[in-house]
């Protein structure tokens, strides 16, 4: 896939986007004698027509000199060079300009042992992922700085990795052994910039993957979550199998089949993708929602550190998941399936269903639009009922009696009526 990038366009589009904060930033160090750029996703997100994120200023001076030539300015992270510079009210206003900086090398694959400042953008550019995230572009000269050739790679459609050997294979190796989350950055990038890598990119990727074991592992969710955030997360998910990504952060998930499991993320609602995600190492469970697969995912994605919230979620829809296996589902069965899913989760794990492309999802779809009962709260009776229209007294019958109800319930939802519930209850 290549296009052709309208150089003059790309920098007339650089040139609207800036934000008037960054640029005023830029202009007042570099009216100072000091390069200022801004640099990295911004500028490539603007130089495809894609609404850019943060934007980040780089710049020749030092913390201190960046410091001198503002009012209000935050230390937000002197050690690497960076401070950040309130040009108005609230977050918005908030510039962060970081001096270039080189690395020295990368002993424990997370940060380089001591960061230099003083040098050349080039080398600060050099440090980068991606070519495609090594550009920089000087407001006040309106010049697109690019000694990587990134724009190269945008037009070509392809990702690959900065580096000085001329071997994009053996840069690429460095660059992900250097800082082991770098691999889940790439295949992140194409599948948010939906750019494939290059081959020889990709290549790098393995033999890096010793590197991508020392990260934190919140690092690591935290990429994943992004990854599954993108409009086609297989973009990632399928490079990300294909080079060992996959097995090292989740080693069961690697032995799954792809194309069935790749479809079922991207067509997921978002809230649903890592469920999604995840879902094969659910089809051990049998019929019926099992406990233990719950446990077992769950305890999986605490390991990664997500959230309760996120793990909970995500467990209990990637386990009603291999309900999709099984066609025979009576009425009554599917709904105590999605009584164990419980209420709150039942609508994802129906558009999980979906997403699998299985005929379980139009039938729990009409069950949760008929509102049929997925639990005993949402009988048309109360325990207080139970007390005062039968004279029940308070106890343990109480709760027994309102299941006993609820069975019969999910057996023949049109027993949800008050009367007939108090005549059930009185036999
Ligand atoms: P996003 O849109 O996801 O924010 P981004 O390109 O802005 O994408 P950031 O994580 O915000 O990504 O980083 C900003 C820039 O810093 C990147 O474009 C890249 O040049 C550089 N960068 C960030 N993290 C790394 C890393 N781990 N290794 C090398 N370069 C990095
Ligand atoms: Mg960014």
């Amino acid at each position: 896939m290549s296009s052709t990038i309208d150089r003059t366009a790309a920098l007339e589009r650089l040139r609207a986007s800036v934000p008037p904060n960054v640029r005023e930033v830029c202009d007042r160090l570099a009216g100072a004698g000091f390069q200022s750029v801004a640099v990295g996703g911004a500028v490539r997100d603007a130089i495809l027509g894609r609404e850019p994120g943060d934007w980040d200023v780089a710049t020749a001076a030092t913390p201190d000199q960046v410091m001198g030539l503002f009012k209000r300015t935050i230390p937000t992270g002197l050690q690497h060079g960076t401070v950040t510079i309130v040009t108005g009210r609230g977050i918005e206003s908030h510039v962060e300009v970081t001096t270039y900086r080189g690395e020295g090398a990368y002993t424990d694959a997370r940060r380089p042992d001591h960061v230099r400042f003083g040098v050349p953008l080039v080398e600060d550019l050099a440090r980068r992922d991606l070519r495609v995230n090594a550009m920089a572009y000087d407001p006040s000269t309106h010049e697109l700085i690019d000694p990587y050739a990134g724009m190269a790679d945008l037009e070509q459609g392809v990702l690959r990795a900065v580096g000085p050997t001329g071997s994009v294979y053996d840069d690429a190796v460095g660059r992900f052994t250097e800082d082991g989350l770098r691999v889940m950055r790439a295949v992140r990038f194409a599948a948010k910039l939906e750019l494939p890598l290059d081959p020889d990119t990709e290549r790098g990727i393995t033999p890096a993957l010793p590197s991508l074991a020392k990260v934190s592992r919140e690092r690591v969710s935290d990429e994943l979550r992004k990854i599954l955030a993108t409009r086609r997360p297989s973009l990632a998910l399928v490079p990300a199998l294909r080079s060992g990504i996959i097995e090292s952060i989740i080693p069961a998930l690697a032995k799954i089949e792809v194309s069935g499991w790749v479809a079922r993320v991207d067509r997921a609602p978002l809230d649903a993708r890592l469920g999604a995600f995840v879902g094969d190492l659910g089809v051990l469970a049998g019929k019926r929602l099992d406990t233990k697969n719950v446990k077992l995912i769950g305890d999986l994605l605490r390991a990664l550190k997500f959230s309760n919230e996120e793990l909970t979620l995500a467990s209990s829809i990637a386990s009603a998941l291999p309900a999709t296996a099984i066609t025979d589902w009576s009425e009554p069965d599917l709904r105590r399936l999605l009584s164990d899913v419980t209420r709150p989760r039942a609508a994802l794990a129906v558009a999980l269903w979906d997403a699998a492309g299985s005929a379980l999802a139009e039938r729990g779809t009409a069950i949760l639009a008929r509102g049929d009962a997925l639990a005993t709260s949402e009988l048309a009776i109360t325990g207080t009922d139970l007390m005062t229209e039968l004279g029940m007294p308070a106890g343990p019958a109480i709760g027994k009696t309102l299941r006993a109800l609820f069975e019969r319930v999910l057996d023949e939802p049109a027993l949800n009526a008050r009367d007939t519930l108090l005549g059930l209850a009185r036999t």
